[in-house]
């Protein structure tokens, strides 16, 4: 399938209070099919006035009785509603994703579409569940005078929403879920790469009965668009996923103005083989851990330890995975790849493996485009058997590319696991719970794995060790990001 061959109509414009608009002064810009390289649509280019209404509008959402003042049950049939209307049109929103991000109509259907209902569902619980406490108070003063004394969560306010290509609907669903059940209004800012989905969210947000202003959109550049929203005094609250490098710069810019900030960044996770483990499974679990959504994956497991006894025959079985891989269109059945999101990105990653050849890596499979158009590359894994210090091993490529090391015990593994500025995901692969469970103890990663990868879930909490982020999402964590303490102390 491509543009022509997709019948729904593509929204192209913002979404701001409850209406479809154009930037203010017409500019637009191109979004792409991956796995042709063909311009689909063309989006507003919002400018810092487009980003000063879409925030005026949410701040006056946020202030106006309607949705402040709504009692959390009808929030959360709002959001049980918006979860019913994505899964109704979850072939249409699936086939839209595949069309922009490239990514196999099977994920974008089962992790996509399906993620971003489970999601929907299980934030919309907790609207009616979001609770404080009562506090009895120890300095009574004057003599004589009681206190009652409680605390509520209140909502944050409006907040600023940025999300990258990756998984364009289900991150977007990430923050707003949340953010929504938990009362603040949102403007959110997609990626310039992929903005479609998240614009016909909002338009099924509208379609729910979400009042106009608590959930916009604004299709921009970062360095504009993204910046302009970031240092807007009427946001409360900036919530981001993507590089470590943009998250940088948005901390400072929270710092500075104290807004509230959670950074969901990069990672350079490592996957840990011990020699115990079935090769064949080893194989598998590692070559699912790094070529998964084309490696596009904030958690790929992009460094592979491997006790030396097994170095060549597990490298050579991911190699023969990587080999026989299908490239193609995501809406291709027998498409094992897709493209990667776009050419700048492609470029990015080929130049990081032949950095890493021309520092003394092994290709030992892929480092090739596939010949053919689009924005391909070949799986790739390269083998550092004299563990040389290679810039693909220490900085996030975001690419189905793997590098794998040997180690000889597997304290040794574990701090090569830990010498990294990032510490998003790890997993750990053996049948003896003794040892994996020295390894939990050991790495340093927001999430550890065992023997699986990649895997989340709506209420298991999710974030970044050092580099790779401040704060957590999903779960109950998620609510004290959505929220402030109000303290409540009276007198009688
Ligand atoms: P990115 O370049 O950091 O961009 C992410 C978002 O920030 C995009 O919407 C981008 O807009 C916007 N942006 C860029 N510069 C900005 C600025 N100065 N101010 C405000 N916003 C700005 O990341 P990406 O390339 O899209 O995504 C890949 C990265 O995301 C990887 O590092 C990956 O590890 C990370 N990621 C992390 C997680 C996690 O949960 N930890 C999940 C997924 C991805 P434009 O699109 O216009 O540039
Ligand atoms: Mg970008």
């Amino acid at each position: 399938m491509d543009r022509q061959d997709f019948t729904h109509t593509i929204r192209t414009q913002m979404f701001v209070d409850g209406r479809f608009s154009e930037s203010g002064n017409g500019r637009t810009f191109a979004v792409f099919n991956p796995a042709t390289g063909e311009e689909i649509a063309q989006v507003p280019d919002a400018s810092d006035a487009d980003i000063d209404a879409a925030v005026t509008a949410a701040r006056r959402a946020f202030e106006a009785d309607t949705w402040r003042r709504m009692p959390p049950a009808a929030r959360e049939r709002l959001l049980l509603k918006l979860a019913d209307l994505v899964e109704q049109h979850g072939d249409e929103l699936a086939a839209l994703e595949t069309l922009n991000q490239g990514k196999l109509l099977g994920f974008s259907k089962m992790l996509e579409v399906g993620g971003s209902v489970q999601w929907l569902r299980y934030m919309a619980g907790w609207a009616t569940k979001i609770e404080g406490s009562t506090v009895d108070l120890s300095l009574a003063f004057p003599p004589g005078v009681r206190y009652n004394a409680s605390t509520r969560r209140v909502p944050a306010g409006v907040v600023a929403a940025i999300v990258p290509w990756n998984f364009p609907l289900l991150m977007a669903v990430w923050k707003i879920a949340p953010a929504l059940a938990c009362g603040c209004t949102v403007v959110l800012k997609p990626a310039e790469e992929t903005p479609l989905t998240a614009i016909r969210l909002a338009e099924l947000a509208h379609e729910a009965g979400f009042p106009p202003g608590v959930f916009n959109v604004v299709t921009g550049q970062g360095e504009t668009a993204g910046a302009a929203l970031v240092r807007h005094a009427q946001v409360d609250k900036v919530t981001f996923t993507g590089s470590t490098e943009v998250g940088r710069i948005i901390g400072k810019q929270c710092a500075s103005d104290l807004k509230r900030v959670s950074l969901e960044l990069g990672g350079k996770s490592p996957v840990i083989v011990l020699d115990d483990c079935d090769p064949q499974r080893a194989i598998e679990g590692a070559a699912g851990a790094i070529f998964f959504n084309h490696g596009q994956v904030c958690t790929a497991g992009s460094r592979l330890y491997l006790p030396r006894a097994r170095f060549d025959e597990i490298v050579n079985g991911i190699a023969n995975v990587a080999r026989t891989t299908v490239l193609g269109s995501g809406f291709d059945s027998a498409t094992q790849m897709g493209p990667l999101v776009s050419a700048r990105h492609r470029a990015k990653v080929t130049g990081m493996i032949a950095q890493g050849r021309a520092e003394g890596g092994e290709i030992v499979a892929g480092g090739g485009d596939g010949n053919r158009p689009g924005f391909f590359i070949e799986p790739t894994v390269i083998a550092n058997a004299a563990n040389k210090p290679l810039t693909v091993v220490r900085e996030e490529v975001f690419g189905p590319v793997l590098v794998a090391m040997p180690y000889d015990e597997v304290e040794e593994a574990v701090a090569a696991a830990n010498a990294s500025e990032y510490g998003l995901g790890a997993s750990v692969w053996t049948n003896q719970l003794d040892r994996a469970l020295r390894v939990v103890d050991g790495v340093q990663a927001g999430t550890v794995w065992v023997n699986t990868h990649n895997m989340v879930d709506p209420a298991l909490p999710f974030g970044g060790f050092k580099a790779s982020g401040i704060g957590r999402e999903h779960g109950r964590a998620i609510i004290d990001a959505y929220t402030e303490t109000k303290s409540v102390c009276i007198a009688y």
